[in-house]
């Protein structure tokens, strides 16, 4: 049996109700004797949480609705659970006291005040919640150093590109300060619902078209991501802070398969990387159990059912955000490698805004890119920003958005 279980690991859910949440769940529930809940969150979804909370019997949950606070508490009556709210509660699960690791699946940069919080008290962290490391990368990289804190990425590509990285001699765990083996890395993308499309076809596209991707199945949030391409773009400004990597050394591949879940070319020459089935179960159950690997976690990959495997560079024309989260991870590097500075926050808020309109129904697939492009350059850049400069550029960006 390859994998010992030879660690319980007490877990704090951020975004249980979530895509995310929801499959480490499916994992806690396989393996009891691993796996423990000590806490778990929701947004609004009081239903769903209740649910959870009879089945994994955890000692703390919040609901960050203020509003359902008072009914959850009612529900869950009989059981001895404290119920939180807020972002002060938010913060409790994050950190709490019996909690050895905080998986963050929580969507969009709200995710930052609890994953700093949940550093700061020693928690390993497995991070799905990419928005956090894109806006606050250059506060959580030095945080996790100084905390010796271990952070597994949950995102496939990440997943991928971590797995990949155990090849290379030394510490395996995290690869923040970069690893002087790896030359590039190889970030791959199905290309979303509207590849091969261009600029003038998107425009009328709706919500619904933009929520069909073909090969992945995710909350709402990111499969709009993906259909503009701002998903990957958000990836490759992951991806440098995760791995230590400069712009000129991450290379999106279009590869509409979705087997190979990304690479890294070594200074040999050699490139190494991870397939799989399109199956979010797997980077999950690695980040948490790593370094252990359990049976039977994704469907088994069919090369002679795949067959062929294609490649293309990404179209930077037709998907005019991919093409500006280029141009803002160039210059924010050049503000400094490791300072980073308020631009990734702005390109972050306005697409949250954005998207949250969208998926209201209100306006255009493609007033999505135009948004970020007006903010991005109407924004007055802050070089190493603070949490609090991190979260009053965003504030910055809505306002300015809703003022225009
Ligand atoms: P989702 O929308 O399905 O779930 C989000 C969770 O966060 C829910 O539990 C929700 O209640 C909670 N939440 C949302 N807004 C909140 C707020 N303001 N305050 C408190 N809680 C809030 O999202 P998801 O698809 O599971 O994605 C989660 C994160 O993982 C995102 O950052 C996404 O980019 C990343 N990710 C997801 C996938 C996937 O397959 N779903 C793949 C790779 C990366
Ligand atoms: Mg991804």
């Amino acid at each position: 049996m390859p994998f010992e279980r030879r660690i319980m690991k007490r877990l704090s859910i951020l975004g249980s109700t979530g895509s995310i949440g929801r499959q480490t769940l499916e994992l806690v529930r396989r393996f009891p004797e691993t796996l423990q809940v000590t806490a778990l969150t929701a947004k609004s979804n009081v239903d769903l949480l209740e649910q959870q909370t009879r089945e994994f019997r955890p000692g703390l949950v919040c609901i960050y609705d203020e509003n359902k606070a008072e009914e959850l508490r009612e529900r869950l009556s009989d059981l001895p659970v404290t119920v939180v709210t807020g972002m002060e509660g938010l913060l409790e699960c994050a950190t709490a006291a019996d909690a050895t690791m905080t998986v963050v699946a929580l969507v969009g940069m709200i995710g930052v005040r609890p994953t700093v919080a949940a550093i700061e008290a020693g928690k390993e962290i497995a991070l799905a919640n990419k928005e956090t490391l894109v806006t606050a990368g250059h506060i959580i990289v030095p945080l996790l150093k100084k905390h010796g804190v271990s952070l597994y990425p949950i995102d496939s590509e990440h997943s991928a590109i971590f797995q990949a990285l155990q090849t290379v001699p030394g510490e395996r765990s995290a690869f923040f300060g970069g690893n002087p083996y790896v030359k590039r890395i190889l970030l791959t993308a199905s290309g979303g619902p509207f590849r091969g499309c261009t600029k003038e076809q998107m425009r009328s596209f709706t919500c619904e078209d933009a929520l069909k991707h073909p090969n992945w199945s995710m909350g709402k949030k990111i499969t709009i991501d993906s259909a503009t391409m701002v998903n990957k773009g958000l990836e490759m400004m992951e991806a440098r802070w995760l791995f230590g990597l400069k712009p000129s050394q991450i290379q999106v591949v279009i590869h509409p398969q979705s087997v190979l879940h990304s690479a890294v070319e070594f200074v040999d020459g050699a490139v190494v990387g991870q397939m799989g089935t399109p199956d979010m179960r797997l980077p999950i159950e690695y980040a948490i159990l790593y370094p252990e690997r359990a049976p039977q976690i994704a469907s088994q990959l069919d090369l002679f059912a795949v067959r062929e495997l294609s490649f293309f560079p990404p179209d930077t024309d037709n998907f005019p955000a991919l093409a500006l989260a280029m141009e803002v991870l160039r210059r924010d590097a050049e503000y400094g490698q490791q300072t980073g500075s308020t631009l990734p926050v702005v390109y972050n808020a306005a697409n949250e805004w954005a998207v949250a309109r969208f998926l209201q129904g209100i306006g255009a697939f493609t007033d999505i890119a135009d948004a970020i492009a007006d903010a991005v350059s109407a924004h007055t850049v802050t070089v190493a920003p603070t949490l609090a400069e991190v979260l009053a550029a965003e504030q910055w960006t809505v306002d300015f958005l809703a003022g225009r």
